[in-house]
């Protein structure tokens, strides 16, 4: 699980040469009166003041083999596991073993004395027998004797020695049916209850107090997570932190005060499987926060090696996780090493989160070696251990940047909305402008495909337009729509005489004089040149001809000008009707015929085609 801290032994060095200065110190005094080391399963505590005392030391040990008759009677070194010892013959693993140690106490003792066990993954059963043979068992984890040393329970308290009044031996039964490692791996303590008890009390509430705040780690990046799908960094890291608060808490043992029931076999598989998942995501994680620093195949072995382990836990007995631990540990801290190294790569270009998370891993490796260190020192374990610490800056800091990419983030998206909102508004008003634009061009368009841009009335699109629609609605209201067409007379002399511009000139007013005397429904149009096209919609012969007439004379009256000259125009009208829906060609074609009719007898006049065909 943890680095090495290979490029940072120089930080570590100088604190270590300091520990071991202090611990040199604190043991420089001289005591008249110490307690001898433990041999031959013999404890001479006589001059004992009381103090908590590690029985490490050779003990008395009777095992025998479950597997086979190998029986052994000797002596064994506590702490030590019984594959480790060189006893003829060998030891195995899968044994029931009998450790017992004669204590003398001095007499003038009389606080109440208690044992803590160490945490051992077996069955236990600490028993004390006196002088006269009297045993009294203290603690029972039960499978002592039994198939299946899993089964025992975990439950670890203090032990209260009875107050024999004389040298007595104490009696530690261990028994593993599948554990790797048989055997004491720590010695037992010795010490006042009260002070053993406080001390017990004080490791579990620092435990839950370490638990908790990793906890609320990782309920925070949780939350970070659910808030933020996209990004998930902050999840591993809730997994990471709720993996070590479930780590802290059972190897406390304070769980096992809460369900005293819970066996070996839980505490073995819950270690095992937060240890493995631990293992697998702290290089996802590391990998997701610096891709660029941490390349995939760095996953490949941490992840493999974990879904085997999971296999090996679901699926086979607790001793091949324990076989494959021996090799997965030593792969996982080759590969935190690694990890490590890519992440100090990047601290030149890095900014301060890789500096400070670089820095937390290297406090994280370096707190473990003095740990280490104070454990070979002190000989237990402290209350506080610096991984533990470390862990807390770690996690600490960590969620302390989650929770600022989490902020950035949200001020970032803020800032998009608003930009949308601009844009959007932007273009909102943008579409108005152009779509009122269009509208224009639109409107000019329309006007310049129906509107004659010389005289400003209306084309022959317009007027053909009009002339289909009224033909359409003739036969419903029983009048007829009267056709005249209008052509000036010797227009070609005005150009002549006067300009071609003169000539235009002409042409506008004409076509304003005829609108301002038309009806609103009447319809005028230029029909090309010099001639108007005249639509009179709902009208009869007699009124239509009025009108052409009256339009003849007023255009006679129309005074033209040309600089300081005056002079007058005229104009024929050929006039076609009808009652009935006929082709438009046909009424133009009759219009036509009268115009020139009109034009034949000597101009300035109105024929109507209706006439002439009544006369023929
Ligand atoms: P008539 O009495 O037989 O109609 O004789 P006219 O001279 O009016 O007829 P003609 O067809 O011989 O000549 C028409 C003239 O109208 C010829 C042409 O130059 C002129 N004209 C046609 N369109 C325009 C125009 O848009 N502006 C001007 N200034 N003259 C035009
Ligand atoms: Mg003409
Ligand atoms: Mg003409």
């Amino acid at each position: 699980m943890h680095p090495k801290p290979r490029g940072y032994w120089y930080l570590n060095f100088p604190l270590l040469l300091l520990l071991l200065w202090a611990s040199a110190c604190s043991h420089a005094e001289i005591t008249p009166c110490s307690v001898p080391a433990i041999t031959q399963g013999q404890a001479d505590l006589s001059c004992w003041s009381g103090e908590s005392l590690s029985l490490r030391g050779e003990w008395q040990l009777s095992y025998s083999d479950h597997d086979s008759d190998s029986l052994y009677d000797g002596t064994m070194l506590v702490p030590g596991r019984w594959s480790d010892a060189t006893t003829q013959p060998r030891l195995s693993a899968f044994g029931h073993a009998r450790y017992r140690l004669d204590l003398t106490l001095p007499e003038t003792l009389q606080d109440q004395l208690a044992l803590i066990m160490p945490r051992i993954n077996s069955a236990r059963r600490v028993s004390v027998i006196n002088l006269e043979g009297k045993q009294v068992v203290l603690h029972d984890s039960g499978q002592v004797r039994g198939n299946n040393t899993l089964l025992a329970t975990m439950r670890n308290d203090v032990i209260l020695l009875p107050n024999f009044g004389m040298p007595f031996s104490l009696i530690v039964e261990v028994s593993s049916t599948s554990g790797r490692y048989g055997g004491m791996p720590a010695p037992p303590l010795i010490g006042k209850a009260e002070n053993l008890q406080r001390e017990i009390q004080a490791r579990k509430i620092v435990a839950v107090a370490l638990s908790t705040a990793l906890l609320i780690f990782a309920l925070i990046n949780v939350s970070l997570w659910l808030a933020r799908r996209k990004d998930i960094s902050p999840l591993l890291l809730a997994i990471l932190a709720a993996c070590l608060a479930i780590r802290t808490t059972i190897t406390s043992n304070a769980v096992y005060d809460l369900w005293p029931s819970l066996t070996v076999h839980f505490d073995s598989v819950t270690g095992w499987v937060v240890f493995m998942i631990g293992a697998m995501f702290a290089p996802v994680y590391f990998r997701i926060r610096y891709p660029h620093l941490v390349p995939r195949w760095l996953l490949a072995a941490p992840v493999s090696m974990s879904l085997i382990g999971f296999a090996a836990l679901a699926f086979a007995p607790l001793i091949v996780i324990q076989v494959f631990g021996d090799y997965y540990r030593p792969v996982n801290a080759i590969n935190a090493t690694l990890v490590f190294l890519m992440l100090s790569v990047g601290l030149k270009t890095g900014d301060t989160e890789l500096k400070v998370t670089v820095f937390g891993s290297a406090l994280l490796c370096g707190a473990f070696a003095i740990d280490i260190v104070l454990f070979q020192i002190e000989l237990t374990d402290r209350l506080v251990s610096f991984t533990s610490l470390a862990w807390l800056f770690f996690m600490a800091t960590q969620t302390i940047f989650m929770s600022m990419r989490y902020y950035a983030a949200v001020q970032h998206s803020e800032k998009l909305t608003r930009d949308l909102v601009e844009m959007n508004t932007d273009l909102e008003s943008k579409v108005i402008m152009r779509t009122a634009e269009l509208e224009e061009k639109n409107r000019q368009l329309k006007k310049l495909a129906h509107i004659d841009p010389l005289t400003n009335v209306g084309n022959r699109r317009i007027l053909e337009e009009a002339a289909q629609r009224e033909l359409n609605r003739l036969d419903r209201n029983g009048n007829c729509l009267v056709i005249a067409l209008l052509d000036l007379d010797h227009f070609k002399r005005i150009n002549d005489s006067y300009g071609h511009s003169i000539g235009d000139e002409v042409l506008r007013e004409v076509a304003a004089l005829l609108s301002r005397n038309l009806r609103n429904i009447d319809v005028i149009s230029r029909w090309g040149g010099e001639e108007f096209c005249i639509l009179f919609p709902d009208t009869d012969q007699i009124t239509s001809d009025q009108v052409a007439v009256r339009l003849c004379e007023l255009l006679n009256k129309k005074e033209f000008h040309a600089g300081e000259r005056r002079f007058f125009t005229s104009a024929s009208f050929g006039l076609a009707c009808t009652y009935h829906k006929r082709p438009l060609e046909e009424l133009i074609k009759e219009a036509d015929q009268a115009l020139y009719e009109a034009k034949d007898e000597g101009r300035n006049r109105v024929v109507c085609y209706w006439e002439m065909a009544d006369e023929a």
